[in-house]
């Protein structure tokens, strides 16, 4: 606590007590002076008063028995200065004044032996009282060497006294104000170190507690400051929180739309939509982290959604439904089921509990074309995102199913469904650079059918395209896989066949005649049987040209016509063995 007395009125109390010392050490002393100077007076009086006894003495010795007048005067001026000197001392007063009269009477003896015996009387007397005289005197001395010393010691203490007295009041000053002052040093560091709560107890209207109560304004002051700024730094740090996560969500939501920006690039590059169906699997998984899922399109007959590829659902996921089994198809519009109303769940995903399920149809120009199936533990965090990859998705793939069925359309025939013409050159020369990289043969067979003219002729036209139909429908499935039909023109057809030349070569040539020989059309009841012939030529072994193996193909076909048609022949332009095949029709 810092000190209740000002300074000021310590140091008045302290002076007040020097003076109130002082001024009882002077009046003392004073007192004491007084009393040392009727001392000295005394103690002139008794020298005085030895000197007029003496003088009396001596004057008693010259008077004889009858004193003159002027004797009489002189003694009796003698005695009344003594009486005057003895008045402060009654004993001696007395003995004076009994003297007196004695000597009156030895002035005027009755008669002369009276007056010897007084003359004796007044001398014994006289002694008496010079040495009563004396006494007095040796103790007014003493009286006034004891005052004397008295003096002096009151002085010496009086003076230490005030000496004491104002060092006590300095001191206690002084330690009220060090210690004032070591508490507000205590308390400057305190505030220093970051104590800002930390206050003087302050009593008083004194300069340190004027100081104390200003320290402790600026200490309000500081901590009101503090604070403020503890809440403008929390206020920062939250700022820079949300600024920290709102960059987090710009750069996710920038890392999703270059991804959005990558898969619609994909699939605009891609060839066909079964590459592109192949693409969005394991993309959407990311796009969408934390859901599994899987994308379902709509098949050629648009009856039945197909399932294109999923993620996370493997074993549980369901290769095939119907729209009905569908809320978001059934709505044209995406559908949310949170896991507490299950009967909201579409019905094509079973039984899976404690999930969220999301299905958002894929729409282009209104039409559908697929669905995409997600579920999640945790609610779907940004449904914004899964509608714009929803709308870029069918856009893309409706551009892509666009693309693909004018590609259809440009490289397959019509009537038949086979790879037409163009698409032959296309492949012949993809093929034939496949078979030289690989060494590899590759055999270009030419297959007409045998009077086709007649079928057209005789049982219509609409009878001649059934039969080019069933034709194609038998060469697609008789051929292998890695076999590519088409449909050259008219009723003549090209096969490729890779890894195939001769004596395979003509086994399987000689396969296709008889399975097409048991090929028939309905007409009006009655069986109608197909022929064909074929001409083959194998590539390097007759040639590596696309146009020449056609050509050499188109020769063999020729000759196998020539021989009488439903027969096969390989072309023998360079053939060393005489492998080629020769068979007839019976
Ligand atoms: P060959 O055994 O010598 O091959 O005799 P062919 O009758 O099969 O051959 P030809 O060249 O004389 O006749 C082919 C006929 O095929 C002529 C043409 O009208 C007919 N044709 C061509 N394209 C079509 C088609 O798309 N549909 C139908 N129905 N007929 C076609
Ligand atoms: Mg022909
Ligand atoms: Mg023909």
């Amino acid at each position: 606590m810092l000190q209740r007395w000002s300074v000021r009125s310590k140091l008045l109390a302290g002076f007040g007590l020097c003076v109130l010392l002082v001024v009882s050490l002077g009046g003392a002393f004073y007192t004491r002076t007084q009393e040392l100077s009727v001392n000295a007076r005394l103690l002139v009086d008794s020298h005085e008063s030895i000197l007029h006894l003496k003088t009396l003495e001596m004057d008693l010795e010259h008077i004889g028995l009858d004193p003159s007048s002027m004797d009489q005067q002189l003694v009796n001026r003698e005695m009344d200065r003594l009486l005057d000197l003895s008045e402060s001392e009654p004993n001696q007063h007395q003995r004076l004044q009994r003297f007196r009269e004695i000597l009156k009477r030895r002035l005027n003896p009755p008669n002369p032996d009276e007056g010897r015996r007084l003359k004796a009387e007044t001398q014994s007397q006289l002694e008496l009282l010079l040495a009563e005289e004396r006494l007095l005197l040796q103790q007014r001395q003493e009286n006034l060497a004891y005052g004397t010393d008295n003096n002096r010691i009151g002085l010496a203490l009086g003076t230490l006294g005030c000496a004491l007295l104002v060092g006590g009041v300095a001191g206690l000053i002084h330690r009220d104000m060090a210690r004032s002052v070591q508490l507000l040093v205590k308390a400057s560091r305190q505030v220093g170190q970051g104590d800002y709560s930390f206050r003087l107890a302050v009593q008083g209207t004194d300069e340190l507690s004027a100081v104390g109560e200003a320290f402790n304004t600026m200490a309000d002051q500081l901590q009101v400051e503090r604070q403020k700024l503890l809440d403008v730094q929390a206020d920062l740090r939250s700022s820079n929180l949300s600024l920290e996560q709102r960059a987090e969500e710009l750069l996710q939501r920038g890392q999703e739309v270059h991804q959005l920006q990558q898969l619609m690039e994909l699939l605009q590059s891609s060839s066909s939509l079964e590459e592109a169906v192949k693409l969005l699997g394991p993309r959407l998984s990311r796009l969408l982290p934390g859901s599994r899922g899987a994308l379902y399109f709509l098949n050629q007959s648009r009856t039945v959604l197909e399932l294109s590829g999923s993620w996370g659902l493997e074993e549980t996921v369901e290769p095939a439904f119907t729209a009905e089994d569908c809320w978001a198809l059934r709505r044209a519009k995406e559908h949310v089921a949170p896991p507490e109303q299950p009967e909201l769940r579409c019905a094509h995903w079973g039984d899976s509990q404690n999930q969220w399920h999301s299905c958002s149809p894929l729409l282009a120009h209104g039409e559908v074309l697929g669905v995409i199936s997600l579920t999640y533990a945790e609610p779907p965090r940004d449904s914004q995102l899964l509608r714009s990859i929803c709308e870029q998705l069918s856009l893309a793939l409706a551009n892509l199913r666009l693309r693909d069925s004018l590609r259809q359309q440009s490289i397959r025939d019509a009537l038949t469904g086979l790879y037409n013409r163009r698409f032959l050159e296309e492949s012949l020369q993809r093929e034939l650079a496949r078979s030289q990289r690989r060494s590899q043969p590759l055999a270009v067979v030419m297959l007409d059918v045998d009077h086709f003219k007649r079928f057209n002729d005789n049982y219509g036209h609409e009878v001649g395209d059934q039969v080019l139909q069933a034709v194609a429908s038998y060469l697609q499935l008789a051929v292998r896989a890695e076999d590519v039909v088409c449909r050259f023109g008219g009723e003549e057809f090209c096969l490729l066949c890779p890894s195939l030349c001769e004596p395979d070569l003509s086994l399987r040539l000689e396969q296709l005649r008889q399975g097409l020989e048991a090929v028939t059309v309905s007409f009006q009841g009655e069986r109608l049987h197909v022929t064909a012939s074929f001409g083959a030529s194998i590539c390097p072994l007759h040639s590596t040209e696309g146009a020449q193996l056609l050509l050499l193909a188109d020769q063999a076909l020729y000759e196998a016509k020539h021989a009488g048609r439903n027969t096969f022949r390989v072309c023998q332009q360079l053939v060393k063995a005489g492998a080629s095949g020769e068979s007839k029709a019976e």
